[in-house]
């Protein structure tokens, strides 16, 4: 980008602007996947909605690709670009929160950290994932499953409204009946539609909840895997657990003796009283006896955060995603099989259990294609040495194009990776695809927002 081009930017924005050659440019380009390694033209660090409008502008206007960066967790690196413009909105994280009636407003470049550190005050809490770094925006916009889902819902049932700077450069806010086709959109379907400068949520009374991780030995994984998809969905929905597969980190709080063993777990999230939660998990306890049993009293953001410290900014990840009805002997037996294999500490394979509220909201009532579906399940590759790149890599592949047949096609939108064509695409949003095509050619008929798992304008 020449010289007086900057000129000019640098005098209709109010934040940092960063270029190639510039000090922190390394550091201003790199988001949470330490794989991606791209190199963008100009990064417009937003400090306000006009910011946006200029990034906005700048990309349109040079036929620029442009990355829309929230929190920048996508595994594909959707927060940034080679040759193009950046928004990253990092410095739009302010939260308020109205404790009368538990709406709560949020920056689109907020983390759930910073929703927590702002709700948890007021013993609420807005229903997000499971690793409090990620950002607001990316995993709202894809749908956004966690502790509270089978409570609450996905965090866009809990979307109220959103404020967004269109590719036109209009800014509109979108509701159940200002703009409603895009807020339909905007409610699974990505960074699709324009940037979102604020979110506004309805939070629930959630403060100290009673969670944390349960550890079984190796060889009772087929046993509790099994158990947990026969059982899970007769919990009462303020109980939520997610199945896990692992090697146990080397460190505290784990005994020595298990360090570097493999293992499976549940991690435990209930949001009911003790002797309730008790009842519910006892026979999980029964059915095998754990090995580590950490489930006790914590308030929500000690449990949103509790696996933060396993992945910093820089992991080196390939994850892929699918969604399953059902998981049957033969399913097992391939967990059984490539869970053996998991590669790193950091690697894992998540089934996260999505039955409850968000199978009661119509397929057709916001953008997300999988409403009714049982688990969405993500294989994470994952280590900080490059070294382990194709290992991690190439492990999760293959356990994912094992168990593939099994899925219910598609996948979690945010759990697709950069190498997934439009058939997965149209296996994520299903029957939505079509109306979310018209949606695209209504407000980006042009495509400007084209760095994300991509809908083509009808
Ligand atoms: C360690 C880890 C744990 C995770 N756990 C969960 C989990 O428990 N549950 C879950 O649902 N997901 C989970 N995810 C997936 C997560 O939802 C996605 O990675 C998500 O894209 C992260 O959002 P972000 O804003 O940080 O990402 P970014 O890379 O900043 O953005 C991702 C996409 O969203 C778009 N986008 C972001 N912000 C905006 C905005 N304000 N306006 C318009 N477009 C925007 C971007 O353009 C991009 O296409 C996890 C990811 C990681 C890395």
């Amino acid at each position: 980008m020449n010289a007086n081009v900057t000129q000019l930017i640098r005098a209709q924005v109010r934040g940092h602007l960063v270029q190639p050659g510039d000090p922190d440019y390394d550091s201003a380009r790199a988001v949470h996947n330490g794989m991606i390694d791209r190199h963008p033209a100009l990064i417009v660090e937003c400090a306000d909605e006009n910011d946006v409008q200029v990034a906005i502008s700048i990309a349109r206007d040079h036929g620029m690709p442009l990355a829309i960066r929230g929190g920048g967790h996508s595994g594909p690196g959707f927060g940034t670009c080679d040759a193009g413009v950046v928004a990253d909105l990092a410095a739009l994280r302010e939260v308020t929160v109205e404790p009368s009636t538990g709406i709560v407003r949020v920056g689109g470049g907020a983390t759930w950290a910073d929703v927590d550190r702002a709700t948890a005050p007021h013993g609420l809490s807005v229903p997000c994932g499971v690793i409090s770094s990620t950002g607001v925006g990316g995993l709202t916009l894809g749908g956004g499953h966690g502790y509270l889902a089978r409570k609450y819902g996905l965090t866009i049932d809990n979307l109220l409204a959103a404020d967004v700077v269109l590719a036109d450069g209009r800014r509109v806010t979108a509701d159940s009946s200002h703009e409603p086709e895009l807020f339909w959109a905007l409610r699974g379907g990505g960074g699709n539609f324009g940037v979102v400068t604020t979110f506004t949520f309805q939070a629930h009374p959630v403060s100290t909840v009673i969670g944390g991780p349960m550890l079984w030995a190796w060889e009772d994984m087929p046993a509790m895997m099994r158990f947990f998809v026969d059982h899970c969905a007769d919990l009462p929905e303020d109980v939520y657990g997610f199945f896990a597969e692992l090697i146990v980190p080397p460190g505290p709080p784990f005994p020595e003796a298990l360090h570097l063993s493999r293992a499976c777990a549940i991690v435990w999230c209930s949001i009911t009283d003790p002797s309730r939660t008790t009842k519910a998990l006892e026979p999980f306890r029964r059915h095998r006896t754990p090995i580590v049993d950490f489930v006790g009293p914590l308030p929500m953001p000690a449990i949103n955060s509790m696996f933060d410290v396993l992945y910093p900014k820089g992991t080196r990840s390939y994850w892929k995603g699918d969604f399953f009805e059902a998981v049957d002997e033969e399913a097992v037996a391939l967990h059984e099989k490539y869970g053996r294999q998991v590669p790193t500490v950091q690697s894992t394979m998540h089934l996260y259990p999505i039955d409850g509220a968000p199978a009661r909201v119509a397929p057709d009532a916001t953008a997300w294609g999988h409403r009714g579906t049982r688990f969405s399940q993500v294989i994470v590759g994952a280590d900080a040495s490059p070294a382990s790149d194709a290992t991690v890599s190439s492990w999760a592949r293959d356990y994912w194009l094992a168990l593939h047949p099994h899925s219910a096609g598609g996948g979690y939108v945010n759990f697709l990776m950069g190498d997934e064509g439009p058939e997965r695409v149209r296996g994520t949003y299903r029957a939505n695809l079509e109306r979310l095509a018209a949606a695209k050619a209504k407000y980006d008929p042009g495509n400007l927002f084209r760095v994300n798992h991509n809908i083509t304008p009808a």
